[in-house]
């Protein structure tokens, strides 16, 4: 079972940490419903992940909540715009479960941009 800690987040979920300051990151950006910070083993020049505040595990979990749900969407196109990569192309990414490698169980998109992206992903 989820145990919530005093902030309201998930204990033991690093991006909760992040997300009330428990934590440091390389934060980009912050929203009301969101934070944007700097993925700490970039796959490219521009590698930011964008979560909510509030603990969803996974897409899924998060579609529940569509105010959210387009806060992330919304932010992750403001971070591209930020970054100076929403003129040359950029990839939102949400790893979702063991085959696509998901490792931390708090929703984040993925930003990535800066270079040129092979489809298909590996
Ligand atoms: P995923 O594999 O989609 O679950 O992505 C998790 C991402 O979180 C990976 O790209 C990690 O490099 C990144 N990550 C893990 N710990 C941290 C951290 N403390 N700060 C920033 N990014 C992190
Ligand atoms: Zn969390």
């Amino acid at each position: 079972m989820r145990r919530r800690s005093g902030s309201g987040g998930i204990v033991d979920c690093l991006f909760c940490k992040i997300s009330s300051g428990d934590i440091p990151a390389k934060i980009v950006r912050e929203g009301e419903h969101t934070v944007a910070f700097r993925d700490i083993n970039p796959q490219a020049p521009v590698h930011v992940l964008v979560i909510p505040r509030t603990h969803y595990a996974d897409l899924g979990e998060l579609s529940a909540d569509p105010v959210v749900l387009a806060a992330v969407a919304a932010e992750a196109a403001e971070v591209a715009k930020a970054e100076g990569v929403d003129g040359t192309g950029y990839r939102v990414v949400f790893n979702t479960g063991s085959n696509a490698g998901q490792t931390v169980f708090h929703v984040h998109a993925h930003v990535l941009g800066g270079r040129g992206l092979n489809w298909p992903p590996g």
